[in-house]
């Protein structure tokens, strides 16, 4: 075995894709599995597919291609706007786009017109987080600009909280989307076949089941990959939340004190750190640093060791009441938080390995 490694168990995702569906539906709602944490795994992809989501959606044009490439044959939906220079690729492996933008609406429609394709999109709605979507004011009048082009079909609108703002989902904001959805089938002339209501972060919504009728589907990820709802990080009823864990080896094993000693500056990334004095600690580096993980995101599962911080390249835990004793070569296993999870699985500095049942 080589260190670092993230072990993926595609088991405990395919279990997670079946509960998340099933509580959906109990609300009249259908999941698309998001897969972007995992740069689009294959694996992880299959296994979500065992929740029967509508569709399979990634951020990135490339990870879609390769599900394609894998045998993929289902709805695939880009989460992020193509950029005006990628609207041809987007139409090559992409079915459905969100959207915010007139240009990139036309640009799709250009691309999908030049291949005697139609391209589906769904016009996204900013209710207050900020990040993309047009004011729900503005959306009736950029919807009919949409609806016209040809090569495009608007076959809805949706929104997305939680991801800039931190705005929380909440009825009041869902029932706002259906009323801009009203609005917009009065200006296009058409009814729409769906109304996407958000992510992970809706999940609290679907528990209090306080999901109005009218919201068609949500696009999940972290809550079927880490089995968390995105909203206060909670693990969902029935759900793993150690689907992934990173393990990785002991370099140096050494008791030091845990002041540093000589003046204190900066330390690799422009910080300046604050340290508590708790005498000599028997400490452990690990062979993986910031560029593959988010030091901040990560959970020992090994009793009484703590992380202290990373550089670059190095991890240092406090192991000194580590239920193990603690060697070099010792190997120390972290369950990732989602931004721990994004670096990891970013990185080719981390084997990833499916566990096979
Ligand atoms: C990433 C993303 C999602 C999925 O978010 P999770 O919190 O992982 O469920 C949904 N919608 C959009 C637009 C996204 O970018």
């Amino acid at each position: 075995m080589k260190y670092p490694c993230m072990s993926i168990d595609v088991e405990k995702i395919r279990h997670n894709a079946v509960t998340v569906s099933r509580l959906l539906a109990a609300s009249g709602l259908r999941f698309v599995a998001v897969n972007k944490a995992t740069c689009g795994h294959p694996e992880v992809a299959r296994a979500m597919l065992e929740g029967d989501p509508l569709a399979v959606a990634d951020s990135r044009i490339e990870n879609l291609r390769r599900l394609r490439e894998s045998g993929y044959k289902g709805e695939t939906v880009l989460l992020r706007a193509p950029s005006p220079s990628r609207c041809a690729e987007a139409v090559e492996v992409v079915d459905t786009s969100l959207v915010s933008e007139v240009a990139i609406a036309a640009a799709l429609g250009e691309a999908a017109r030049a291949r005697g394709k139609e391209h589906k999109v769904i016009l996204m709605v900013d209710l207050g987080d900020r990040r993309e979507g047009v004011l729900p004011e503005d959306t009736p009048d950029v919807a009919r600009a949409v609806a016209s082009i040809p090569g495009v079909r608007l076959a809805g609108i949706g929104t997305n909280l939680a991801c800039y703002g931190a705005v929380i989902p909440t009825r009041e904001k869902m029932e706002e989307l259906l009323e801009v959805k009203e609005k917009v089938e009065e200006a296009v002339g058409f009814p729409l076949e769906r109304v996407s209501g958000g992510n992970s972060a809706n999940i609290p919504l679907v528990l209090r089941g306080e999901m109005p009728r009218g919201i068609t589907e949500l696009r999940l990820g972290e809550s079927v990959i880490l089995g968390t709802e995105a909203a206060e990080r909670t693990l969902i009823p029935g759900c793993f939340g150690d689907a992934f864990t990173l393990h990785a080896e002991a370099i140096e094993v050494i008791t030091k004190p845990s002041m540093p000693s000589g003046k204190i500056g900066q330390d690799a990334f422009g910080e300046v750190p604050v340290f508590v004095d708790r005498g000599n600690r028997k400490r452990a580096i690990l062979a993986i640093g910031r560029q593959d993980v988010d030091p901040d995101g990560l959970t020992p599962i090994d009793k009484g060791v703590t992380v202290l911080g990373a550089s670059s390249d190095h991890l240092i835990c406090d192991v000194e009441d580590a239920e193990e004793d603690v060697k070099v070569g010792s190997v120390l296993s972290f369950v990732p938080n989602y931004s721990a999870l994004l670096r990891l699985a970013t990185s080719p500095y981390v084997e990833k390995v499916v566990k096979k049942p």
